[in-house]
């Protein structure tokens, strides 16, 4: 028979995870302690923006291949699999991981366990976490021994998950047994079929290749940002800089783009728990490679506030601010430590008016700084502004026309946090264009 998975925990990962087994052709539950989340899904809804899986929810919905329940009882008493999807954010006033969902999870689930299955760990944790939930489960599952722990750290990107999910680039399981891996792969029969590279390792290993890949991904950005310094300094052209680079294939053109710097759920709270972990370990050159990756990417954020005091004479105090993006990234809706909203309210507590459009977060932007001001288009954040602010690369803004705006702002001043606009465009239509790490020497005022 075929095998009947859950999904616990359905955020941003595992409503795509969920959605994703289920078009594969499995059973699937997917179990939150959010009851709100559980109806909408349940309709064939998604509650945050996430291109594609509005349709794949909505049709295993209507087949009948895909539930959503808060009852852990019913989720132990489904699946054979259960895949453990739940938040591990910054711990508050700390650099660590907050395991306490996922502690929680594994609590509720545990006593229910009567019978053999497998339980698979998607979240990001600090290494060892694995290990330790073995042992919980051991103790709480009354199967005892029958109930096994795997690991399969996920990779997919927002505004790709499904995508992503569907076809990933690799996919890593961690595990204690040749039946686990067995189990894996036959849950994963679709996308080894298909070519995706299936790599078994241990639980740790397992553990450590995401937080590795998501701190590279993160030193990666944060280089970039620090030669935009030097080319700003020198009128060297950092986005041709990183185009050069992109061409060496030991180097790889992804993730060399440098601009506002990185945020969301996943890179800043991911690099930190590694620091408090490799800290834990004794392993100092860690620590300090990733705390300077931390900073240089926060020093961006205040590379914009001064470029933006700057743009308007030195105080921004009783000056219109138009803010084109809210979300941590393009194809989002998610406002986890986005830098563009970290500096519309710097900049608002530095006495702007800061007016917010964003295509997908303001309402999850308006949630979270309810003081902002947010408008319906990009037009209106930018009607009486004394500068425009480009702070997420959404198609939209690229598309913008800077001879439409000239007519409605206060004063044609813009400064491209992103480095994705055309500057000639706007400069011929008579705008002052700035770039964040760009060469800006010899351009008009
Ligand atoms: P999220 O906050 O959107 O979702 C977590 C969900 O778990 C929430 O809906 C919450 O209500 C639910 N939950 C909490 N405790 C629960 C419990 N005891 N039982 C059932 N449900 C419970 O988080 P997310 O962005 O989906 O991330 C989840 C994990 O996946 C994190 O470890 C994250 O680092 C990792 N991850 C996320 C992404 C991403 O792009 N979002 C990518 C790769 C890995």
């Amino acid at each position: 028979m075929a095998l009947r998975v859950t999904v616990i925990g359905t955020g941003y990962l595992g409503a795509t995870h969920a959605a994703c087994m289920a078009e594969c052709g499995f059973q699937v539950l997917g179990v939150d302690v959010d009851q709100g989340k559980v109806a909408t899904l349940s309709q064939g809804q998604v509650p945050f923006y996430e291109p594609d899986l509005a349709e794949l929810i909505q049709r295993n919905v209507s087949l009948g291949r895909l539930r959503f329940t808060t009852s852990m009882a019913e989720a132990a008493a489904f699946g054979d699999v259960h895949f453990l999807c739940v938040g591990t954010p910054q711990f508050p006033g700390g650099l660590g991981a907050d395991l306490s969902q996922v502690h929680g999870a594994i609590s509720e689930l545990g006593p229910h366990l009567q019978r053999q299955c497998l339980v698979v760990g998607k979240s990001t944790v600090p290494v060892g976490t694995a290990e330790r939930l073995v042992a919980r489960l051991a103790e709480l599952a009354p199967a005892g021994g029958d109930v096994e722990l795997a690991w399969n750290p996920e990779f997919l990107r927002e505004g790709y998950a499904v995508k992503d999910t569907l076809r990933p680039d690799r996919i890593v399981v961690g595990t204690r047994s040749s039946l686990a891996e067995k189990i894996l792969r036959e849950l994963y029969s679709v996308q080894l079929e298909d070519g995706v590279p299936f790599i078994a390792t241990d639980l740790t290993t397992a553990e450590l290749v995401k937080v590795a890949a998501n701190s590279f991904l993160a030193t990666k950005l944060s280089f970039i940002n620090a030669m935009s310094e030097v080319c700003e300094l020198t009128g060297a052209n950092v986005t041709e800089l990183a185009h050069a680079l992109g061409y060496d294939q030991r180097i790889g053109k992804s993730y060399l783009k440098a601009g506002l710097g990185f945020g969301g759920g996943c890179l800043p709270k991911d690099i930190r728990a590694f620091m408090a972990r490799a800290e834990e370990l004794g392993v100092d050159q860690i620590v300090a490679l990733l705390s300077e990756v931390d900073k240089i990417n926060l020093r961006s954020r205040s590379r914009m506030i001064d470029l933006a005091r700057q743009q308007c004479g030195g105080d921004v105090s009783g000056k219109r601010i138009g803010v084109f993006g809210a979300a941590f990234k393009p194809r989002s809706d998610d406002v986890r430590d986005s830098p563009a909203l970290s500096v519309a309210v710097e900049l608002q507590s530095q006495g702007a008016a800061v007016c917010i459009y964003d295509p997908a977060a303001n309402a999850n932007a308006q949630a979270l700084f309810p003081s902002l001001e947010y408008a319906a288009c990009a037009v209106d954040a930018a009607s009486g502004a004394d500068l425009l602010l480009h702070m997420t690369e959404w198609d939209e803004f690229r598309a913008l026309d800077p001879e439409e705006l000239s007519g409605v702002v206060q004063s044609k001043r813009i400064v491209d946090g992103r480095n994705a606009l055309d500057a000639e465009k706007w400069r011929l239509a008579g705008w002052s264009f700035r770039a964040l790490g760009a060469a800006n020497a010899g351009q008009a005022p």
